[in-house]
């Protein structure tokens, strides 16, 4: 029972063909950046799931042989019994508070460059890698034999998932990434034998490997299917032929996992997709079958939730990000905490630890990923040390961040902010096109903070270094954030440009303040490549300007190709108008015009302009620091111990490194301080194998 009825049907028991899951709660498949590097740091991320309440709770792709691997992306490998007892620890973990612990198992085919174990890349129908990357290298066509090693190789990583402690089997054929996917594809199934052609022919493969799994894991595992919803293209495999397939194969897997077609259209910003986005393509699947249907839209709302529910859209609510957000959103629907719920903000900054082979990091939950690594964890705050006070200087998010967090372990809190709203950075992004969800890091945290009687808020506040001085806490965190550059310095250019006085230059910061101009032919100068400057080409375009958005590098925001938003980007700016100008950058700037040149050739030419706004690179705000620092030696006699400069007043960087910047500041009140000799985080060294007895001369 909750303690709000509205929400039980979300808390009913589901069978899972020979399992039963104990909620509707379903953390589907999620990358992390970890992978097979960081076993342990996995296993305490998802720990953290099964005691948020999670029913169901799934590993990243796990690739099931070396003949197909995604390397640079860190995954999970289940190649041989030795990989076994790493993923045997996540399932222990996923198990620990009754879920159900699930192993997505990926051969990805077409997908696959293997880049590490240089195998041959074996694809349903042989071609050229169709991967994010355009690796030089093509898969060869399997061949009879070649498919019934594959058969072979699951039945080898059904036995071993199920050795390892799994509950569940998923087998991957979603986002372009698995090959069941690009069996049952016409556009990448090609051939003319019994595995192409009809789509029962295309389906054999998938039929085959189900009946493999079954009698491998002599029935005792749910075996299910991860299936993307829409495929575009003349062959694509459609919605309407999803349909048709699910209906000749109701009954095939214990349950159909639904994802909208490639990972981009999936797991879409909230700048471009919002909550419940593919409830279009879902609708009527479930009716086509007896068994379970989970799907995904970033739900962090109970009521749409139960929406999804009770009109026989989904059995299950799947997520991934709003499970890395909130951990805990189960538990605190059960226990009516709905204020509580840390929602996703839909920035994918938490994709992007795995699009760069390095760890994720989320915006919102600040200790995702540093649970073993650091010992951090998603609500239960670390005791507090020795000392009782915290001033915290900027209520940005890393001033939000830092005075939450170090208020939760006990500390009595001091917030000071300049101005009337808390919320820094956010607080004006969040009224530009189409990032309103932004709004959710101040919020979440405001809210928080609200009823807490050891933190008090001072808004109209900025603080001096004699203010600082004069309240006399014993840790002092500056988080006063940085401002936008009015020039071109930012990494194509070191140093400022000749720039005639006569033309009106804006930044950022002046377009958010309402400033800028509202009519006219305005060129945008981006070389900070994230969402800044194609957010700001929407507001001049909303405003009637004319736009040239001009950026050095190939392509417009390039960055977001790690948030999957680059192409959606690109084909908002052609769609609204956009004049989009890459591979050149302005080498002057006179009264009516930019002279541009090629980044390549240097070859240069004039481009009329009204206005420039610079979107190039932040300066902090560190002179309270500075002035703090100068005066250390009065720092005692005030009762100062610390005083740290942390989030964009530091290093300015995304919303996320400044959230991060803020916890870290918490965690580490009253922890003795090595400046930095030993590693700040746990890290796993591969255990080191015997050396062969023969080695190359
Ligand atoms: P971050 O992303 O690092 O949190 P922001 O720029 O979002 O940085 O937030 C910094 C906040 O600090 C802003 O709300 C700003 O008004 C506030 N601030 C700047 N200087 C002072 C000061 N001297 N005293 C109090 N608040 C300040
Ligand atoms: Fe959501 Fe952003 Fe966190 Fe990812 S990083 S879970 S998108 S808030």
């Amino acid at each position: 029972m909750t303690l709000d009825s509205r929400y039980d049907i979300l808390f009913d028991p589901v069978r899972i063909g020979p399992k039963t899951a104990k909620n509707r709660f379903y953390q589907v498949p999620h990358c992390n950046g970890g992978g097979y590097r960081d076993p342990s740091a996995v296993a305490e991320m998802r720990r953290t799931k099964a005691e948020g309440g999670w029913g169901v709770i799934f590993t990243e792709q796990t690739e099931i042989h070396p003949s197909s691997e995604i390397t640079p992306f860190i995954e999970q490998h289940l190649w041989e019994d030795k990989d076994i007892p790493a993923l045997a620890r996540m399932a222990e973990a996923m198990k620990s508070h009754g879920a159900l612990a699930g192993i997505q198992l990926a051969y990805s085919g077409i997908n696959g460059p293997n880049l590490y174990s240089r195998d041959v890349p074996l694809a349903v129908t042989g071609g050229p890698i169709l991967t994010f990357t355009s690796d030089p290298v093509q898969a060869r066509t399997l061949d009879r034999e070649d498919i019934r090693d594959l058969r072979r190789w699951f039945r080898n990583a059904f036995r071993r998932a199920q050795t390892a402690g799994f509950d569940l089997i998923c087998l991957y054929g979603a986002h372009g990434f698995g090959i069941f996917q690009h069996f049952l594809s016409r556009a990448t199934n090609q051939r003319t034998d019994d595995y192409g052609g009809s789509l029962e022919n295309r389906a054999r493969f998938l039929r085959e490997v189900i009946e493999d799994a079954r009698e491998e894991t002599r029935g005792e595992l749910a075996i299910t299917y991860r299936m993307s919803l829409h495929e575009d293209g003349p062959y694509g495999f459609s919605n309407a032929e999803v349909r048709d397939f699910v209906e000749m194969h109701g009954d095939l897997p214990d349950l159909w996992d639904l994802a909208h077609g490639t990972w981009e259209a999936c797991s879409g910003t909230s700048r471009f997709k919002d909550e419940g986005a593919q409830e279009d393509l879902v609708r009527g699947i479930k009716a086509l079958t007896s068994r379970p249907v989970v799907g995904v839209g970033r739900f962090t709302s109970a009521d749409a939730m139960v929406r999804q529910i009770r009109s026989g859209i989904l059995d299950f609510i799947g997520a991934a990000r709003p499970s890395i957000a909130d951990p805990f959103l189960p538990k605190k629907i059960e226990e009516g905490r709905i204020a509580d719920i840390r929602e996703c903000i839909g920035c994918n900054i938490c994709v992007s630890g795995d699009m760069t082979g390095a760890i994720s990091r989320c915006t919102q939950n600040t200790a995702f990923m540093e649970e073993w690594r650091k010992g951090w964890h998603p609500e239960r705050p670390r005791p507090k040390g020795p000392s009782t006070s915290v001033l915290v200087v900027g209520a940005g998010p890393a001033g939000l961040e830092a005075a939450l967090q170090s208020a939760r372990r006990g500390y009595q809190v001091t917030l000071a902010e300049a101005t009337t709203t808390l919320g820094g950075r956010v607080a004006r992004e969040r009224l530009l096109p189409g990032l309103s969800a932004w709004g959710r890091v101040a919020d979440y945290r405001t809210g928080q903070i609200a009823p807490m009687t050891n933190l008090d808020v001072y808004r109209d506040s900025r603080l001096t270094a004699d203010d600082v001085l004069a309240m006399g806490a014993e840790h002092v965190a500056i988080a006063t954030g940085a401002s936008w550059r009015r020039d071109t310095v930012a990494r194509l250019h070191l140093h400022p440009i000749p720039t005639d006085p006569a033309m009106p230059v804006f930044t950022p910061d002046d377009l958010m303040a309402g400033a800028g101009p509202s009519a006219g032919r305005v060129t945008i100068y981006d070389d900070d490549h994230f969402y800044m400057g194609s957010v700001l080409a929407e507001l001049l375009i909303s405003r009637g300007c004319t736009v040239d958005l001009v950026c050095p590098a190939t392509k417009i925001a390039e960055w977001t190709t790690n948030t999957l938003e680059q192409g959606i980007i690109m084909r908002r700016m052609l769609d609204i108008g956009v004049n989009v100008i890459v591979n050149k950058a302005p080498e002057t700037i006179g009264a009516g015009e930019v002279t541009l040149a090629c980044t390549w050739t240097g070859r240069t030419e004039t481009l009329p302009a009204d206005a420039v706004v610079m979107v190039t690179s932040r300066t902090p705000h560190d002179t309270l620091y500075q002035d703090l620092r100068a005066r250390q030696g009065e720092w005692e006699a005030a009762g100062i111990r610390s005083v740290k400069l942390i989030g964009d007043a530091a290093a300015p960087g995304p919303i996320a490194w400044a959230t991060y910047a803020g916890r870290r500041f918490a965690e580490e009140l009253d922890q003795p301080d090595d400046r930095g000799d030993t590693p700040a985080f746990r890290r796993e060294v591969a255990a080191l194998d015997p050396l062969p007895s023969r080695l190359p001369a």
